[in-house]
């Protein structure tokens, strides 16, 4: 009788993996085991990785409960290499991306409600476990956005995070076509904020310090340049009307309290520049007008392929700089020194 032969897997090479081993430590190029998926996951060969201002909390360890080492990254564009068992409806060699929302567990209150984003055992990529600043990575499928044709990986990698975040705040602001929408901060996220609010349709007043992005800003869009240097911006947004939604980008708490002022009735401040500094406000500046503030997040997969879908449609883009992988540090602090034009983003 003839011996059975089963014929060991071609065993990977190791892959290259930009790791960070404790709070506030450097990035470390490791060689790790490509790793294998699990039973409702897929492995994605990343082609790009988008550097997002939220990586601070897996490199400074700001998160709590975060595992070291981990590798970051939540902007990630690839094509799957490989699927786990029980993975039907996503297939070897579709292109997809893992974006801020890793996934959710299904069971919660909120995930009952369908309400996914708000999980109370949320996964992100890059922090529960890890991300894109690898050659592999493995997600589940709660995580997966597929990717259009017409976009490279390295413009669809960016709209993972910073796209879904200002597309979502903006389709979910209560603003309508016509109206005065103000955009602060001409960054990372308020340089696609000015894209997006401007193919909504909207009247785009885009706020920033300093002249220099006055004419990027009317190029992507806006109609009204407002310098909050030189000028009140709350003053300028009611000499147009009153701003009925401000998208709040730049991570500058005492910025978006003097914007408040510049909101119409029942106008909206949308904040999404992540910091801990409080804002200030009074309850007569909110009452008086009807006013309100409210936070966003980000988006679900579903809102991720939204996002991208009208970015096709519509030809709005990220302005990036590429990195290799190897240089995942230097990639971070040109993020981390805010003059990046405008988002960094890693290419394997
Ligand atoms: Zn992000
Ligand atoms: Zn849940």
């Amino acid at each position: 009788m003839a011996t059975l032969r089963v014929a060991p897997k071609p065993a990977l090479a190791p892959m290259k993996v930009a790791q960070i081993s404790k709070p506030g430590g450097d990035f470390e190029i490791v060689e790790r085991e490509v790793p294998e998926p699990g039973a409702g996951q897929v492995r994605i060969k990343v082609q790009a990785c988008g550097i997002c201002h939220s990586d601070v909390l897996t490199k400074e360890g700001a998160w709590p409960g975060i595992q070291y080492p981990r590798v970051p990254g939540h902007e990630v564009a690839g094509v799957i290499d490989e699927v786990g068992a029980g993975v039907s409806t996503w297939k070897k060699g579709q292109r997809v991306g893992v974006g801020w929302h890793g996934g959710q567990d299904g069971t919660c209150l909120q995930c009952r409600r369908g309400d996914f984003v708000h999980c109370s055992n949320l996964k992100i990529s890059g922090i529960s476990y890890d991300g894109g600043y690898q050659e592999y990575m493995v997600a589940p499928v709660e995580a997966l956005a597929a990717l259009p044709e017409t976009l490279s990986d390295a413009e669809a990698a960016p709209l993972l995070c910073a796209g879904v975040t200002t597309f979502n705040a903006l389709r979910h602001s209560g603003a309508g076509p016509g109206d005065l929408v103000a955009v602060q901060g001409i960054g990372g996220l308020g340089h696609l904020g000015v894209q997006f609010a401007s193919k909504f349709g909207y009247k785009v007043a885009a706020i920033g310090r300093g002249t220099e992005n006055g004419s990027l800003a009317k190029r992507l869009g806006a109609s009204v340049y407002i310098d909050s240097q030189s000028t009140n911006a709350a003053e300028e947004l009611q000499k147009l009307g009153g701003a009925q939604m401000i998208l709040a980008t730049a991570p500058n708490s005492k910025a978006m309290s003097a914007l408040i002022d510049g909101l119409g009735p029942n106008g909206k401040l949308m904040v999404i520049g992540a910091t801990f500094d409080p804002i200030e406000v009074t309850p007569v500046q909110l009452i008086m007008a009807g006013r309100t503030i409210q936070g966003w997040a980000s988006g679900t997969p579903t809102d991720s392929e939204d996002t991208l879908r009208f970015s096709e449609l519509t030809g709005v883009r990220p302005m990036i700089e590429t990195y290799p992988l190897e240089k995942a540090g230097e990639a971070y602090d040109r993020m981390m020194s805010g003059k990046a034009e405008f988002r960094v983003v890693l290419k394997m």
